[in-house]
């Protein structure tokens, strides 16, 4: 035994060393916010390289956010500096596992290349398939469907393991039936969304024992952050590839749970005992984090919610100050005086980075991002209505896609007509026939299309300067660098001209966006590898990175997170806890919101100052509100509440909000239709920005295919619906030469005609 103990494990408390040492064997670490749960793993890192246990490439480990992940490298950097550098599958269940998946790609139908949707992608081609099942989108809408599948994939089912009674809650149960076509579709468009990264996987793992063999012998040692929220599909993928060593160690809080709405099962944590039998459970206990105050009013908060494991926890820091609870007119008044609060201790040498504001409901940022803009106090959104999802980005980016994949229908589809190329909804419908009748791509029916006469000539000669382009694109791809490369598809497709002629007041900003765009591209090898980053990217900080700067993020983003002093606005009834949570979910709805006050109050370590405000305009309407109902939760003797006289005579009923949330504005919260929350799923799910496996080659050859012309014969007389009836004079591949009786001589697809 070493006389010396590692550096790294000083300063543990015993329960913490014992979750460290307790390196073989399944582990279970079960305690509240702040006992180093996460500091466990890190050093247990630490412990297992720095013991020779293991080697980086064989640890995986998981964490829930792209930040998370980030910090979780960072942390063990600093205890064990370069040796971190080779874990190089530490990072969230979607990165790694697309990862994993790019290696199998095939065994599931898809290319290694795959694209991996996002939201809108994924609702556009679900409003397809609906239109196409001959329903109504109206009654049967996309978003609906979206739901319903994210919640099937997070279970882990596939279409074939549907069971009867899961499948009456759309379009009078037709949803296995357009899953099913759904998960076909993302076949042929070589693409996969973010529910089937780890459904895929688990296909594989199941289905190919050698695989999963390898992949189990591989990952020697597992550690899971934020155990809590893993849903039944993360579950079983983590199964799945523990079998073999078993050397998993789990670390969560029930009390923390905050994804009910997208699938996550704190039964996990009970299972976790039943499915690695002779698992250590090892409980946390002192905070180190925040002061005596702010935990015992987390603590006396989250009491009023039943069914808990139950915990104790403990300080031996300082009471502290009070949690601070504000009242304001307000809304505006209430960003006001946060800013105000900021300001001023910024004025007694706080770091602006020391402070966040955490918030329900995304569009709340809103008037905190207006003020801190009037007054030029530096901020910085996280997981905001973000970058990448503006409309210019996400243009930009389908033409990058078109580029590198250009069988990608949906990114395709996106730019066809942007800028405005005269190509009109029935050009579009012309290549879709064409490409259904014949089961290619978009972009091949495209470039097949501009070869014939079946367009009038000036929708042709524009696509085909557009096929031409990117023809061209793909091939100077090679050997420009791929931010050059970037710009010059932006400039020559005219996507830039388009900005730079639009005099709306947006415009300037959308150009500046651009230029963001290509700096932000710079940091990565390829365009292939930067477009998999976004895709999976979830938060995008603004800056450089080394301004100080205040947080503004919803709590939904800030688990795992701490900093000195936090802002709580908007605990209000209906905003907070959110009248949708209620509506949907009763009790348990209110629990999982009273979970999420939890998060909030413990990421605070000195100061958490809670408001609200009697008045808010909420997306365009003004509502009057009441304290929310946790502020009444909190014990008094670790609350103080301003007293603001008069400002709440008139309001004495618990009414609350009407809820008239905009759905678009809630991202990354509790009450969001289904297509939101898988938004706000996608975002919480992003990777440690890795790079990804490159595997496309931007010089592939790419040729339309040029298959026969079906069974005619030159001389035989068809008719065309365009051009009416002629005769065929020439065939060449897929391609007719006729003489229309009326049109004369027109180059035309087979697929257009028909014997006469
Ligand atoms: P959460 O539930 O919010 O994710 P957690 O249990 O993961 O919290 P950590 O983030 O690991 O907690 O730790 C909280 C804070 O306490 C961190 O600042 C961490 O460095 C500190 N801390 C943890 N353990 C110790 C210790 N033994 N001595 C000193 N500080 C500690
Ligand atoms: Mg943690």
């Amino acid at each position: 035994a070493p006389i010396l103990e590692p550096f790294y494990l000083e300063g543990l408390n015993p329960q913490q060393r014992a979750a460290v040492e307790a390196t073989d064997g399944p582990v279970l670490v079960l305690a509240g916010a702040g006992t180093g749960k996460t500091r466990v793993l890190t050093t247990r890192i630490a412990h297992l390289l720095g013991t020779g246990k293991s080697w980086p490439g064989q640890i995986l480990s998981v964490t829930f956010t792209n930040k998370a992940a980030r910090e979780m490298q960072h942390r063990i950097a600093q205890l064990i500096g370069g040796v971190a550098d080779g874990l190089s599958w530490l990072g969230t269940f979607h990165s790694i596992a697309a990862r994993i998946l790019r290696r199998h790609a095939e065994l599931v139908g898809l290319k290694p290349n795959f694209t991996i949707l996002d939201a809108d992608d994924q609702l556009r081609l679900l409003k397809q398939l609906i239109s196409a099942a001959g329903l109504d989108e109206k009654r049967n809408p996309p978003r609906a469907l979206a739901g319903l599948i994210d919640r099937w994939k997070n279970r882990g089912l596939t279409p074939d393991r549907l069971n009867p009674e899961d499948n009456h809650s759309f379009a009078d149960g037709r949803g296995r039936e357009l899953y099913t076509a759904y998960q076909e579709r993302l076949a042929t468009l070589n693409a996969a969304d973010f529910g089937d990264l780890l459904l895929h996987n688990i296909t594989i793992f199941q289905r190919e024992p050698e695989i999963l063999a390898q992949w189990q012998r591989r990952f020697k040692y597992i550690l899971v952050d934020e155990y809590q929220d893993t849903n039944v599909a993360q579950y079983l993928w983590l199964r799945l590839l523990a079998q073999r060593w078993r050397n998993v160690c789990c670390v969560g809080d029930d009390d923390q749970s905050i994804y009910g709405w997208r699938g996550a099962e704190v039964g996990n944590i009970l299972r976790f005992e039943s499915d690695f039998p002779g698992a250590k459970v090892i409980r946390l206990e002192r905070n180190y984090r925040s002061t005596g105050h702010i935990l015992g009013a987390a603590s006396g908060l989250i009491k009023a919610n039943e069914g808990r494991l139950g915990k104790t926890l403990w300080t031996e820091d300082a009471l502290g100050e009070k949690v601070q609870v504000t009242g304001y007119w307000d809304g505006e008044e209430e960003a006001r005086g946060i800013s105000d609060a900021i300001e001023g201790m910024r004025g007694h040498g706080r770091k602006l980075a020391e402070m966040a504001i955490l918030v329900r409901a995304g569009a709340q940022t809103r008037a905190f991002e207006e003020r801190f803009v009037a007054v030029g106090l530096p901020y910085r959104v996280i997981g905001g209505p973000r970058f990448y999802e503006r409309q210019e980005i996400r243009d930009a980016l389908a033409y990058f896609r078109v580029t590198v994949q250009p069988d990608d229908d949906l990114a395709f589809e996106r730019i066809v007509n942007v800028p405005k190329r005269g190509l009109g909804d029935a050009t579009i419908q012309q290549l879709h026939v064409l490409a259904r009748g014949r089961g290619i791509s978009l972009h091949r029916a495209a470039g097949l299309i501009v070869e014939t006469d079946e367009m009038k000539p000036r929708p042709r000669s524009a696509l085909r300067d557009l096929m031409t382009g990117f023809e061209r694109w793909r091939a100077i791809g090679g050997d420009l660098p791929h931010t050059e490369l970037a710009q010059t598809i932006l400039d020559e497709s005219g996507y830039t001209a388009m900005w730079q002629a639009d005099k709306s007041a947006e415009a300037p900003g959308r150009l500046d966006n651009l230029k963001e765009l290509i700096d932000a591209l710079a940091g990565f090898e390829n365009l292939t590898a930067f477009l998999e980053h976004v895709a999976l990217v979830m938060e995008i900080e603004r800056g450089d990175g080394t301004q100080d700067m205040v947080t503004l993020m919803t709590l939904h983003g800030a688990k795992g997170l701490e900093f000195p002093v936090v802002f709580l606005p908007g605990w209000e009834e209906g905003l907070f806890p959110s009248q949708r949570s209620m509506d949907e979910n009763g009790l348990a709805g209110l629990e999982e919101e009273r979970r999420l006050a939890y998060v909030g109050l413990t990421r605070a370590r000195e100061k958490a100052i809670v408001s609200h405000a009697a008045n808010r305009r909420l997306y365009g309407q003004w509502q009057s509100a009441i304290p929310s109902r946790f502020i009444d939760e909190l014990p008094g003797d670790h609350a103080q509440v301003e007293a603001r006289p008069g400002l709440w005579g008139g309001l004495s009923e618990r009414g609350g909000f009407t809820p008239a949330m905009n759905d678009s504005d809630l991202f990354g919260s509790r009450g969001l239709s289904p297509g939101f929350q898988r938004a706000a799923q996608n975002r919480a799910a992003g990777p440690a920005p890795r790079v990804g496996p490159r595997t496309l080659d931007l010089n592939a050859d790419y040729v339309t295919s040029s298959d026969a012309g079906g069974d005619f014969k030159a001389g035989e007389r068809v008719f065309h619906q365009k051009f009416g009836y002629g005769r065929i004079s020439h065939i060449d591949g897929n391609k007719l030469d006729i003489n229309f009786e009326k049109a004369g001589t027109k180059k035309v697809i087979a697929s257009f005609v028909t014997k006469a």
